[in-house]
């Protein structure tokens, strides 16, 4: 009889089996995986060109999240981030996900809205009436604007004029750009539109156009993704599903009723949609700031998820989110990493990469709640934290992992601790005995 060996799994890996393994799943190139592992991705020499007074570039820990099924397909997925515990949640909410179907995602058009603040306006009301009478003159202007975008479908799409009565310096007119940006994030796009744009807004109302800039509040450009888990898949130790689920939904409802919750809430969302932004070369600035701001546009600042509970009894996860990343333009383009990410997750629109990424955020939402609605955050923390410690202290190889273990089983994570132990375990052996 052969001995069988059980197939260890991905996390199991060293570095390099984790490598061949994406690379058999992806079909990456060697040079592609060397990007993505940060082995030749972004040089200073391009780092040069993209910002002022560059020095160098900056890395951080690039993961793979595991078992993501999105809309029926299998999704490797990139994730940029110093944070321990992340990765490994969102691959293992995924798993959960996968009895009923994986996550669903879908997307509003990829509309962003450009602003522009128009001044010294002696009648703002009817000059309000006057741009909205000249709509179409105006969106014919913005249409030629640019014309790759043209070409690939994107443009103007309508205009909006309030008059914003009650600011510091009197009443104002603010013109609202609606504009179709297809696979870019679209603020330079934007941006360069309502630049040619504002002597025509100008001549019209008899103002003077002050701001020109795109809003990050891209509401109109949405990401929503759910998902259905059982709550046999949610038990563990000595937690039922049902205790699980019903768990999650009131750590939900605490985040739903009171911003201070919904603040970290949001942030543990975060933690798994900024790490796609990043690792795909986004700009997660605009994301955070999109985010933020549209959970509070009730008013009162809020949770970006809902968790229910079916008539099943299954528990239902859902979140929407403005999501203005790109596939083309920015840096997505420019660094060998970014590129190569979006090649794993082979997705060939700016669409499908916002999908995902809600779908991200889903997840990442849900291993926070678990852990906090049953044995606590720092339990799973723990480890990866003593590491990162003990790394910090000046552990090196397999040292981290003795003192980490070591600082774990006297629950004692702290910077002193690990230092003492270095100093311990670097001691010659002789002096051990
Ligand atoms: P971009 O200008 O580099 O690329 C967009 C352009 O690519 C389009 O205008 C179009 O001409 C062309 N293009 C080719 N194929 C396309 C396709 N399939 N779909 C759409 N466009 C296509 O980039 P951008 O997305 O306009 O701007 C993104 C950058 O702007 C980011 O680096 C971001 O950090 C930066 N930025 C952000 C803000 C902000 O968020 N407030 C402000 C200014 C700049």
């Amino acid at each position: 009889m052969k001995a069988e060996t059980t197939p260890r799994k991905f996390y199991e890996l060293d570095l390099e089996e984790r490598l061949q393994e994406v690379r058999r799943l992806s079909g990456l190139s060697p040079e592609e995986l060397h990007a993505l592992a940060g082995q030749n991705g972004l040089t200073a020499e391009q780092a040069d060109h993209m910002i002022e007074n560059a020095v160098g570039v900056y890395a951080l820990p690039l993961g793979i999240a595991r078992n993501f099924l999105v809309n029926g397909r299998e999704i490797l997925v990139p994730m940029a981030i110093e944070e321990p515990s992340v990765v490994a949640g969102a691959s293992f909410m995924a798993r959960l996900a996968r009895p009923l179907g994986g996550f669903r995602a879908e997307t509003t058009p990829p509309e962003m809205i450009g602003q522009m603040q128009i001044l010294e306006v002696s009648d703002p009301q009817a000059a309000r009436q006057r741009l909205l009478d000249a709509r179409a003159e105006l969106l014919e202007a913005a249409a030629n604007t640019d014309p790759v975008l043209k070409k690939y479908g994107g443009g103007p799409r309508d205009i909006e004029v309030r008059v914003l009565e009650d600011t510091p310096i009197g009443p104002f007119l603010v013109l609202h750009l609606i504009y179709d940006v297809r696979d870019a994030m679209g603020a330079n796009a934007i941006n360069t539109t309502l630049e040619s744009l504002a002597p025509l807004a100008a001549r019209i109302t008899g103002g003077r156009v002050h701001l020109r800039i795109l809003s990050n509040l891209a509401d109109r450009r949405l990401a929503r993704a759910s998902a259905v888990f059982r709550p046999q898949d949610l038990a563990f130790d000595r937690f039922s599903g049902e205790e699980v689920r019903d768990g999650i939904i009131a750590a939900w409802a605490f985040a739903a009723a009171d911003p201070y919750r919904a603040a970290t809430h949001n942030k543990g969302i975060m933690n798994g949609v900024d790490a796609v932004v990043i690792a795909t070369g986004n700009d997660w600035r605009a994301i955070e700031a999109g985010a933020h701001a549209y959970a509070a546009r009730s008013g009162r600042y809020t949770s970006l998820s809902t968790w229910r509970r079916d008539a099943e009894g299954n528990l239902t996860g859902s979140i929407e989110l403005p999501m203005a990343v790109g596939i083309i333009g920015g840096a997505t383009r420019v660094h060998p990493a970014a590129r190569a990410a979006l090649k794993l997750m082979g997705v060939s629109s700016a669409a499908e990469l916002a999908q995902i990424i809600a779908a991200v955020g889903l997840a990442q939402n849900l291993a926070a709640l678990r852990a906090l609605a049953t044995e606590g955050i720092q339990r799973g923390h723990m480890s990866l934290h003593a590491r990162q410690i003990a790394a910090a202290a000046g552990a090196e190889g397999s040292l981290v992992s003795r003192i980490a273990d070591q600082m774990v089983k006297e629950q004692n994570i702290r910077a002193e601790r690990a230092a003492e132990l270095l100093k311990e375990y670097n001691q010659p052996e002789s002096a051990e005995s």
